[in-house]
């Protein structure tokens, strides 16, 4: 079995991988498809984000969706299921998970998040009650998409548009136009977007951007320089702080979702000061996985149009490399570590 490893920043390498034993309560998956994420690409660029660094080669990928090797009665799932799993190990027991916040807890257990191995490889043990059982008319591609359109979901259930609000939407990468879908399924109204990427912003228009801009300078213009009562920011920037803030409406409503290159914000406070604004952190998800199956089963949300590029497991640092470089056309890349055509 072989797996990708990030050794640093820059270092991408697949070499063979050794399956660990199962523990008790987790099942065996082989693993259908992985998403390369913006933050997997931090890894990739910076050797870290923030306090988790990579300190020795390990397996990124927690976007991922793979067939059950064995039943699971527990879960009412058969051997050959094709499910997805949530990333997110919380404690469960730390003030802030008794209060709701799995997604903040300090003593998360995340897969694919350094010191834990993700699913960039060809099989994983993965905790029971962290499987999310599927509608089998979901495809691989499909399953692995519901890990990011859950951040998009949290962000949005956070950023509350009201009914027919305009908001402004920085960054129409994967999560940028993932949020724009749910932003249009929540009720927002027109959706100003901005990006420096021409195939990005052609794509947030075939989505339901109303309008689509390459500046921030751009952007201000659609409102006359007004700015947007809701701002959304989505980037991997580290002026997407500072932006999302010129965007914005005196006493307008912003929140953050992206995560800049870094890990570093450029932000005047004048600005933001002067503005008023009511600004949020949005981290990971909630509990939004059946939120995210039913909007891709009923079509309100397409996932499938994002996935620009696949990739063989053997063909991975060159994904990442290809991202790193914004190459042109790029939008969402999925490993298929079994290949493209493997079945449970
Ligand atoms: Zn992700
Ligand atoms: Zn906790």
């Amino acid at each position: 079995m072989e797996a990708l490893y990030l050794h640093a920043a820059f270092d991408a390498r697949v070499s063979p991988f050794n399956l660990r034993e199962g523990a008790e309560g987790e099942a065996l998956l082989k693993v259908a498809a992985v998403g390369l994420c913006g933050s997997d690409l931090h890894y990739y660029k910076d050797g870290g984000i923030g306090g988790a660094i990579i300190r020795k080669p390990f397996v990124p990928g927690h976007e991922f969706a793979g067939w059950l090797e064995q039943d699971v009665p527990s879960l009412g799932l058969a051997k050959g299921a094709l499910v997805a799993v949530d990333p997110n190990k919380a404690c469960g027991t730390c003030a802030h998970c008794h209060a709701g916040f799995h997604n903040l807890c300090p003593n998360v257990e995340f897969i694919g998040a350094p010191p834990f191995d993700g699913a960039m490889t060809q099989k994983i043990w993965v905790p029971e009650d962290q499987i999310v059982p599927l509608p089998q008319t979901l495809t691989p591609l499909q399953a692995v998409m519901l890990e990011p359109l859950g951040v998009a979901i949290h962000a949005v259930d956070l950023a509350k548009p009201r009914l027919l609000e305009r908001v402004s939407l920085l960054g129409c990468g994967p999560i940028g136009l993932l949020i724009l879908q749910v932003l249009k399924a929540a009720g927002a109204g027109e959706i100003l977007a901005v990006d420096p990427q021409a195939h990005r912003r052609e794509m947030a228009l075939k989505l339901g951007a109303t309008q689509v801009a390459s500046s921030i300078e751009e952007l201000r213009s659609f409102t006359k320089g007004e700015g947007t009562p809701l701002v959304v920011e989505a980037t991997n920037s580290p002026d997407g702080f500072r932006e999302a803030v010129l965007a914005a409406r005196i006493g307008g409503r912003l929140t953050l979702v992206g995560i800049p290159d870094g890990d570093t914000y450029t932000l005047p406070a004048a600005e933001a000061r002067r503005r008023g604004l009511k600004i949020k952190f949005s981290r990971r998800m909630g509990n939004v996985y059946p939120s995210a199956i039913d909007l891709v089963t009923s079509g309100t949300v397409d996932v499938d149009t994002i996935v620009s590029h696949s990739f063989l497991l053997a063909e991975t640092p060159d994904a990442f490399r290809k991202h790193a470089e914004n190459a042109p056309g790029f939008i969402k890349s999925l490993i298929y570590p079994n290949g493209l055509s493997a079945t449970a």
